[in-house]
């Protein structure tokens, strides 16, 4: 039987690292839904379209769209209309936009429908920010990863760093602040901590720490 794990959290909690090492170990079809927001944000500023003012034609965009996540050994890969966007999706351009995008209720409407999907009928781990809450409420595993928005900073930091993104390390704090801030401020599908899911604060622990507690608990469910 199809068996669902899904992981909501801010940026910089690990959540696209983990889901991916736990993927490949526990053989989970890995869904990064923030690459699917991002994908949408990229289309529209090649478009010249970069503020909410134009919602109507976001949603025609959305309405339109063709996001592929195509996995191979390592990696999964990001298809915007056939394009691999893997890495165009991970601009500052592209991060500050993918939260407004994601704000407009007919915009995520056409997401989780894409979502629900793409699990169809498969066992799958899935990231994001209204997994727990809104696309698979009943998710076998519900969990929240957390950490502090320094911390968090600082690993963004690093990431940056090693992809050639130049931001200084405050940049990326307020940015991370502001789309901390935006995403769980808005009225649809805000980022929230769905009462029964799972909380790991990461701040303190490494990668390898967090994916043994999160694979220990999806076994301990498994188990049940
Ligand atoms: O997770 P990631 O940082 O790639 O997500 C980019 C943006 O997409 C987030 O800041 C958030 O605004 C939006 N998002 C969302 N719902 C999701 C996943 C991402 O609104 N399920």
């Amino acid at each position: 039987m199809a068996f669902i794990v899904a992981i909501d959290g801010p940026s910089g909690t690990g959540k696209g690292t983990i889901t991916k090492l736990i993927a490949k170990e526990m053989g989970l079809l890995n869904i990064d839904t923030g690459s699917m927001y991002r994908s949408l944000a990229l289309k529209c500023l090649n478009m010249g379209i970069n503020t909410l003012d134009n919602k109507e034609k976001i949603i025609e965009i959305a309405k339109n769209i063709n996001i592929e996540i195509k996995h191979n050994e390592e990696n999964q890969e990001i298809f915007l209309d056939g394009e691999n966007v893997t890495s165009k999706i991970r601009t500052k351009e592209v991060t500050a936009f993918s939260s407004p995008v994601s704000s407009v209720p007919e915009v995520r409407k056409i997401m989780v429908d894409m979502q629900r999907k793409m699990a169809e009928n498969k066992s799958v781990i899935m990231e994001g920010r209204d997994i727990t809450t809104v696309v698979f409420p009943n998710a076998n595993v519900k969990i929240y990863l957390d950490a502090s928005v320094e911390e968090r900073a600082r690993r963004r930091f690093a990431e940056n760093m090693e992809k050639g993104i130049q931001m200084s390390f405050e940049e990326t704090l307020k940015a991370m602040e502001k789309r901390d801030y935006d995403d769980s401020h808005r009225e649809a599908g805000p980022l929230k901590i769905a009462e029964d899911a799972i909380i790991i604060d990461t701040t303190n622990m490494t990668i390898e720490e967090v994916k043994d507690e999160v694979e220990k608990i999806i076994n301990d469910s498994k188990a049940k």
